[in-house]
């Protein structure tokens, strides 16, 4: 049949083969336009070529006219601009899901910015104490602020949390034995486990208790002479339901005490303020868990605290000694960005209308739902007439989630923009929203596409219903 495309006999693949053009020429039809660095063309070049040469010997239809310059260099010209995107890029977050791990979790307000890019652009007193003119900790930066906001002895930040946790138990307990109920054997996503940390440790861990309940005299009944420590941990992205109980934290510490053992707790979110009044579910806050008379306490950075990632860990001054001179800890230690927000998030703390008003984590989680009812509106008035007869565009009361394995069972009343594509599957607009220069991810129920407004910021509006209406090829005006 004429202008169908067959399945090309060996002797044409010879043919074809031989008029895939070279990379100068093709350099040649480009000609001096190619806005990019001439590396990364010919680069591209040779990738668009290299898959043609795979598309002919793969006995895939293929015809002499998909080797013609009209062909390749429209191709050619997509692929270049798509590699001339950054990797590592911005996204509307349309999940409704706050503390969202794979969109970068927790997002920094403005004055935590300023400081990354002071910090990025000049010299500074990382390692240098100003009072004494000699070298300085990293550490000392935020270590009277987190001991203020907590009532803590002494403070040292790491990498991650779960740098955090390997590092305390190797500097305390390796070698020796851990008591941890089987209850709180998390597994936080990314493989991170509470067992396989403890082997990675050194530490020996001694399980107590059964799933669902754990009582002060299985602690107790674990007690050897090898034993170092008894560690909590938060099971802050698991419920367990019905016949259940677990040992109150002030209870371990007295038995601790009795058996001259230390105690731990990796509160995981790590929450400076009590977010119960805001109808939020109770989570003991780090305050609380230092007022308990643990020895060490852990947390993240960029969960409920809502700054950048890093590991908090906080406790008595002899015991936090002691892990700062642990080699490891080079390994494992904060860079000067995470520093910098990190001191600015916590100066936050200091007045809690202001940290849950300007820290962008604390504000999405407590948010009027009118308000986000009213981002809505704004979203739908933006493209509702334009894309009418193209999409079915309305709103949606639905539930959001706080995210980051904190208060898995918890919902959050929330207002979705739900659209249902008329001409094309809703798989597609998904996709096509996911490929936008500024990518918009949502989600899709029921055959249709969702986005929450909690998490699309009021200043996203605007570039959102851009990006919507160029998912349907309508001009922006
Ligand atoms: C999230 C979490 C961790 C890991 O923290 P990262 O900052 O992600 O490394 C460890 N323990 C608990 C209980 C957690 O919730």
């Amino acid at each position: 049949m004429a202008g169908e495309k067959k399945i090309v006999p060996s002797q044409s693949v010879k043919d074809l083969l031989r008029a895939i053009p070279k990379v100068d020429a093709f350099l040649d039809w480009i000609g001096k336009d190619a806005d990019a660095p001439q590396r990364l063309v010919k680069i591209e070049i040779r990738r668009l070529l290299d898959d043609e040469r795979k598309a002919i010997l793969s006995g895939k239809a293929y015809a002499k006219d998909d080797l013609a310059k009209e062909s390749l260099l429209p191709k050619f010209a997509e692929r270049l601009a798509h590699r001339l995107q950054p990797n590592f890029r911005t996204v509307i977050n349309g999940t409704g899901v706050v503390v969202h791990t794979n969109l970068g979790r927790s997002i920094l307000p403005e004055g935590a910015i300023e400081s990354l890019m002071k910090v990025g652009a000049r010299y500074s007193n990382l390692e240098f104490d100003l009072a004494s003119g000699r070298r300085g900790s990293r550490y000392s930066l935020v270590e009277n602020l987190l001991c203020d906001l907590t009532g803590a002895e002494a403070a040292l930040v790491v990498n991650n949390n779960a740098a955090a946790v390997l590092l305390v138990l190797e500097t305390l307990a390796k070698g020796r034995e851990v008591v941890v109920s089987r209850g709180q054997l998390v597994e936080i996503g990314g493989s991170f486990r509470i067992p396989a940390v403890m082997a990675k440790s050194g530490a020996c861990m001694v399980e107590v208790g059964a799933t669902n309940r754990t009582h002060l005299h299985d602690y107790e009944q674990a007690i050897t002479g090898e034993t170092a420590m008894l560690l909590k941990v938060h099971t802050s992205n698991f419920k367990v339901i019905g016949f259940t109980s677990e040992v109150d934290l002030t209870e371990m510490v007295k038995l601790a005490q009795k058996h001259d053992l230390l105690v731990m707790e990796d509160l995981g979110s790590g929450c400076l303020i009590d977010l119960s009044p805001f109808g939020l579910p109770k989570e003991p806050t780090v305050g609380e868990v230092v007022r308990a008379g643990v020895d060490v306490v852990t947390f993240s950075g960029d969960k409920l605290l809502g700054g950048p990632q890093a590991g908090l860990i906080l406790g008595k001054k002899e015991i936090i000694d002691r892990i700062k001179k642990n080699p490891l800890n080079r390994a494992l230690r904060i860079d000067k960005f995470t520093l910098a927000g990190l001191e600015a998030i916590l100066h936050l703390y200091f007045d809690e209308e202001q940290a849950l008003e300007k820290i962008p984590t604390l504000a999405m989680m407590t948010m009027d739902p009118e308000v986000i009812k009213r981002r809505g509106a704004r979203l739908l008035r933006r493209i509702k007439k334009e894309l009418s007869g193209k999409c079915e565009v309305s709103t949606l009361n639905i539930e959001s989630r706080v995210g980051g394995g904190a208060m898995p069972e918890h919902g959050l009343p929330s207002r979705a923009v739900i659209l249902k594509p008329l001409d094309f599957s809703v798989n597609e607009l998904e996709r096509r929203l996911r490929s936008a220069p500024l990518p918009v991810i949502g989600r899709i129920e029921e055959d249709r596409f969702m986005l929450d407004m909690r998490t699309v910021g009021d200043h996203d509006v605007v570039e959102l219903s851009h990006c919507l209406l160029q998912a349907f090829e309508v001009a922006i005006s």
